[in-house]
């Protein structure tokens, strides 16, 4: 792999990193993820690929990304197969990743079900990072991965490493680098491009087949400038606020819920068989 376009070791270091900003308890530091953290070659390579993610990620890249994917030609497959698929992105160079990408949205949907939530709530956690299959159709991980944002009107400085958009061509644009840009105040996210990655790929493809506030924690999952620093209230309608309790009821699952022990996917197979049969079709088009 191209390590210029592509600086992290393993796109999980992405997940690793947002552990590091957002512990799950300020006293709890988890000394697995943070060791030799600040100063190790993971660390460098999650700063490159925010540089080139926020380079990069202009309102017209966005526009390009969504004329070509969101026509859905990629591949037509059924959840299971595209499971399949994305499990081929696991990367063994690293020692420190043992889970692969099936043991990650099962740990999350697992949580999720053991406190008792609805089953789609379950199949959420499932589903969620499943657009991740844009890398294995060659994109690079900063444009599948990542913190998301809006792009249209100016960036935040709540964004993680927000000094690396004085890089992007929309900072010196006038139609797009003030507070509103092209849009109005409390427009509402559905009016909003966002940054294109996982998120906004997985929602476009289910948007048909879950309940709203399934589809808010898919599309906006990586939203941190909002869901955690509340960076672009005056973009967000009643509804949004409304939905992003869920966006945050959903967080903690999908960064906290790494156990040590694998789940047995053999042995959940067939909840997750019926589960993802009672709401999805049997085949997607990706
Ligand atoms: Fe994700
Ligand atoms: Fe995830």
């Amino acid at each position: 792999m191209n390590t210029e376009s592509n600086p992290l070791e393993n796109i999980e270091d992405w997940e690793d990193d947002l552990l590091r900003r957002y512990p799950e308890s300020k006293d709890k530091k988890n000394e697995k993820d943070f060791r030799d953290y600040e100063n190790s070659d993971r660390a460098a390579g999650v700063r490159a690929f925010y540089k080139l993610n926020h380079q990069y990620q202009c309102y017209d890249f966005v526009s390009e990304k969504e004329a070509k994917f969101l026509q859905f030609k990629q591949r037509k497959m059924s959840l299971w197969d595209a499971v399949d698929f994305l499990n081929t992105l696991v990367d063994d160079s690293d020692p420190d990743i043992e889970l692969d990408q099936l043991q990650h949205l099962l740990q999350t949907s697992e949580a999720i079900r053991a406190d008792g939530h609805p089953d789609w709530f379950v199949l959420t956690g499932f589903l969620h990072d499943m657009g991740k299959v844009l890398c294995l159709f060659g994109e690079p991980q900063w444009a599948v991965v990542g913190d998301t944002f809006p792009v249209g009107c100016s960036f935040s400085k709540k964004i993680v490493h927000s000094e690396y958009f004085d890089l992007n061509p929309d900072s010196s644009n006038p139609d797009f680098n003030t507070k509103y840009g092209i849009y109005s105040e409390n427009c509402g996210l559905d009016q909003v491009k966002m940054s294109w990655g996982h998120d906004e790929y997985l929602y476009q493809i289910l948007k048909d087949y879950l309940p709203q506030e399934a589809l808010y924690m898919i599309r906006y999952h990586s939203f941190y400038a909002q869901h955690k620093e509340h960076a672009y209230d005056h973009l967000m309608n009643a509804t949004d606020h409304k939905m992003f309790e869920w966006v945050k009821k959903f967080n903690p699952y999908d960064l906290y819920s790494k156990a040590p022990v694998p789940p047995d996917s053999k042995a959940l197979r067939p909840y997750y068989e019926d589960l993802v049969s009672k709401y999805l079709p049997d085949t997607l088009n990706f």
